[in-house]
């Protein structure tokens, strides 16, 4: 008779720091979807382990960082993307990857993050965007839909909310993607594609909080929001950059896809042109 085999390690046990599991995310929340997406894309990585660092800041995806069992960082409010930027200039050779939240890197950050893009600095932001600031109480922010009720928007949220990839690729980001926690195979060779890729890579991750945006506005479980994503996500490459903004409305779509692809000289490739001519090499 054959005695049955109990595994001790999950497959990914190497690529997290298992010490300090479990996490400290809700039940439903879609931040344990992209943590497997962003440590599976570095696991069939082509570039060593080693070289790879992780940068995040503070909030429920800050805590990314703290879980990947990589080189990484857990800055201050508002502050991965110039951090992350000081460790690429310093040494070239990281792979350097900002895994942060909407209310880090758009309303605390959100001046680094277009400088970033117009500088098109070699980072990867992967931004985890759930319309709210999750961890202090689900208050509105600057991607919060118009109209959204939350802790501090009781009768709807009467901003509009930052359009994200057209604000990046408007600031000269080259590489702009958007996909949802549902969406786990693209957004995972999507953050590959962002491995590879010389230059500014921005990838919005549209992500459930069901305590905090969901219960005040139609997604009061773990389900209904995914549910969303499955029924009204519309996978458009060639889409309209001005048509990208978000309601989260049941009747609207959710436009999802690899929207920019282009090319321009990476900050590093434009600093050493311009610096070789002048006779410095570094
Ligand atoms: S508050 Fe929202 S974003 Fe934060 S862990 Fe809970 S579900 Fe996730």
């Amino acid at each position: 008779m054959t005695e049955a085999q109990v595994a001790t390690r999950h497959p990914k046990d190497d690529l997290l720091r298992v010490a300090r599991l479990p996490h400290i995310w809700c039940p439903g929340c879609g931040l344990g979807n992209v943590l497997r997406s962003v440590a599976e894309a570095i696991g069939g990585s082509r570039i060593p382990v080693e070289r790879h660092v992780c940068v995040s800041g503070i909030g429920c995806t800050g805590r990314s960082a703290g879980y990947l069992n990589i080189d990484s960082y857990h800055t201050t409010h508002g502050r991965p993307i110039p951090f992350a930027t000081g460790l690429k200039l310093a040494n070239p050779a990281l792979e350097v990857t900002v895994i942060s939240g909407d209310g880090d890197l758009t309303t605390i950050g959100g001046n680094h993050l277009i400088h970033a893009a117009r500088r098109n600095i070699d980072i990867n932001v992967v931004l985890v965007n759930n319309f709210n600031y999750g961890m202090t109480g689900g208050q509105f922010g600057a991607t919060t839909p118009h109209g959204a009720r939350t802790t501090t928007s009781g009768y709807g949220n009467f901003e509009y909310p930052f359009n994200l990839p057209l604000l990046v690729a408007a600031a000269g980001a080259p590489f702009v993607s958007r996909w949802t926690t549902l969406h786990v195979r693209q957004l995972r060779r999507a953050i590959e594609d962002a491995f590879e890729f010389d230059g500014f890579t921005f990838i919005e991750v549209i992500s459930p909080c069901p305590p905090g945006f969901g219960k005040k506005n139609g997604y009061a479980d773990a389900l209904s929001e995914m549910n969303h994503f499955m029924e009204q996500a519309v996978v458009d490459n060639e889409a309209d950059l001005w048509e990208l903004d978000l309601s989260m409305r049941a009747d609207e779509p959710l436009i999802v896809g690899d929207f920019r692809r282009g090319k321009r000289p990476s900050y590093g490739e434009a600093r050493s042109e311009i610096l070789s001519k002048s006779g410095v090499t570094r």
